[in-house]
């Protein structure tokens, strides 16, 4: 059997969500292997091999798959169908809670503590994810979680422009705790594009959105179809645009298919309480918090706030403070 599959460029240079999304669940479910080829299907160039490809099929969605077996030839536009039929594995998507348990949960944490708040998500939820291991926040999660007893996930994005401190204190969290990080890479052709048309730093001119959507965005929302629950370190009084995060909520811009559980125990949490509890337990944290920095991001988009300014205030510092998200904590 030899199978070819059709992932779909943008004509912003980017590949398609759902291409993204099928090739992550055929790695998650070890089923990558099996590919034989990639061919891309480019919206710029019509002669590109996966246009040319889809013309001759007569498909006009991406990603789909050419299975040759012999003579026969079939084409599946379904990823899911596709696994199920050729590849024998398991293609059911995982399961997301139904708002009315959200809803259920919510009520039974209010008022607990972070301790509480991970255990009881751990507990029902497998291993969710702490979605990074930069800052003070991650560094908490991190350290509840391993406390509790209970099995965990951390994954961490690799943007390509984090500080050097921040990739050797990823590595030192790891040791630390004996566990495993993944650390999930934006997709090189979408990074490679926008580098030669704009660039090593077009968020100065632009603003910061569509780096961040190449390099954070995209590859967190193919990290979170992996996971039922996705753990943050949002505080509510980190910054204005973050004053009314909940304890817990459903994501309906993340998970395999559309939701996801998104827990913030630190919600009710000052930064003085996260650095207590760091010294308290004697937690390990990026060394960059003792050159000033509070909030940390990517080295060329991060700067110690100045006396006076909010703790946020050296995130994207050249932008209006109402935009300061990178957009993985944008509601859909
Ligand atoms: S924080 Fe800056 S460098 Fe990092 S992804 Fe966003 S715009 Fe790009």
């Amino acid at each position: 059997m030899h199978v070819t599959m059709v992932k779909k460029r943008l004509k912003n240079g980017q590949p398609c969500d759902k291409c993204a999304q099928a090739e992550d669940l055929l790695k998650r479910r070890g089923l990558w292997e099996r590919i034989d080829e990639v061919v891309w299907a480019d919206e710029n160039d019509d002669s590109s091999p996966g246009m040319r490809l889809a013309r001759e099929k007569s498909v006009s969605l991406a990603p789909f798959f050419v299975v040759k077996d012999g003579e026969a030839e079939q084409v599946y536009t379904s990823a899911l169908a596709f696994i199920k039929e050729r590849l024998g594995g398991d293609a059911k998507p995982l399961a997301a809670p139904e708002p009315a348990s959200v809803e259920s949960l919510a009520l039974e944490l209010s008022g607990k503590s972070p301790a509480e708040v991970m255990a009881r998500v751990l507990q029902q939820y497998g291993p969710p994810a702490a979605s990074s291991c930069s800052g003070a926040e991650d560094l908490m999660l991190i350290d509840l979680a391993a406390k509790s007893g209970h099995p965990f996930s951390v994954s961490s994005l690799d943007t390509g422009r984090l500080h050097a401190e921040t990739y050797r204190f990823i590595e030192r969290v790891r040791k630390h705790y004996g566990i495993e990080i993944s650390v999930t890479a934006p997709d090189t052709v979408a990074v490679e594009d926008l580098v030669r048309k704009k660039g090593l730093f077009s968020f100065y001119e632009d603003g910061h959105s569509e780096c961040c959507g190449i390099r954070k965005v995209g590859p967190l929302r193919r990290v979170l179809t992996r996971y039922a629950a996705w753990i943050t370190g949002q505080r509510r009084d980190q910054s204005p645009t973050r004053a009314d995060v909940p304890l817990v909520q459903l994501d309906t811009n993340q998970g395999s298919d559309g939701r996801i559980l998104k827990v913030n125990p630190l919600a009710e949490q000052s930064l003085a309480d996260v650095w207590r509890y760091l010294r308290d337990e004697q937690v390990p944290y990026n060394p960059l918090h003792d050159q000033g920095f509070i909030s940390i991001g990517c080295e060329p988009c991060t700067r110690p706030p100045r006396p006076g300014e909010h703790e946020r205030a050296g995130r994207w510092w050249w932008e209006d403070s109402t935009k300061r998200e990178c957009g993985l904590h944008l509601p859909k």
